[in-house]
């Protein structure tokens, strides 16, 4: 797993044989996605490889439920593939939009007294730019942060990685735009899942609580810490 925290770890435990930093003490966890949740990463994305690739894309708006995002595009899996890297390792992602509240929102969640998780399955080891250019998108669109987890390079996915990190009593929530990702945010043990509205996920059976804006979700994710405190303080 790779992770940023900020600031000194308030604990380093050692719990059940296993090492784990243990931030913010018994704070509760809000965990939010970057691409396709806080920012518009379909529509830059298409947007550059119109450009790229010479030929016409989709627009992000169009429904695609439950279609790879290559087979959208019309392109063969591999293009698609080698898009993709070159808009990572164009700097592209330093300036993806991002969606309205998203500052509010996060400043929301901490004085909320909430710590801040950004779960991301953005590969950390493969491009050395991801890193720089992560914390790059987040400061110049005044997203405020306690740690950043990036996919996980021992095989685990972003939401193991966090549960591991933080234990799963203190996630309060997590947000993301993928089906899969809120289906193993479930699978982990999370309790509350949102899954941010996208065109490509209007599928049946989706798991997680639809949300259609970040203001919408913060509505959501304050009602959640209200309850926290309930039972926890
Ligand atoms: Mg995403």
């Amino acid at each position: 797993m790779t992770t940023w925290l900020e600031g000194t770890p308030s604990e380093y435990v050692q719990a059940r044989g296993e090492r784990r930093w243990v931030t913010g003490g018994d704070k509760p966890v809000v965990g939010l996605d970057i691409d396709g949740t806080l920012g518009d990463y379909h529509s830059h994305f298409l947007w550059f490889a119109e450009q790229w690739l010479g030929v016409h894309m989709p627009s992000a708006s169009e429904i695609n439920p439950g279609m790879p995002l290559h087979k959208f595009m019309g392109v063969e899996h591999h293009i698609y593939r080698e898009c993709k890297l070159a808009y990572r390792q164009g700097g592209l992602k330093r300036f993806m939009p991002c969606y309205d509240y998203a500052a509010e929102l996060t400043a929301n969640v901490r004085t909320a007294g909430a710590s801040l998780w950004i779960c991301t399955t953005r590969p950390y080891l493969r491009l050395d730019n991801i890193d720089p250019d992560t914390r790059e998108w987040l400061r110049r669109n005044e997203i405020e942060y306690d740690a950043v987890i990036f996919e996980g390079v021992d095989g685990k996915s972003k939401y193991a990685d966090l549960v591991e990190q933080v234990g799963v009593h203190r996630i309060s929530s997590v947000t993301d735009d993928l089906p899969e990702q809120t289906a193993d945010a479930v699978a982990q043990g999370i309790s509350t899942v949102y899954l941010r509205d996208q065109p490509y996920n209007r599928v049946q059976a989706v798991t997680g609580k639809r949300v259609k804006s970040l203001r919408e979700l913060w509505g959501q994710i304050s009602e959640d810490l209200e309850v926290w405190r309930e039972f926890n303080d």
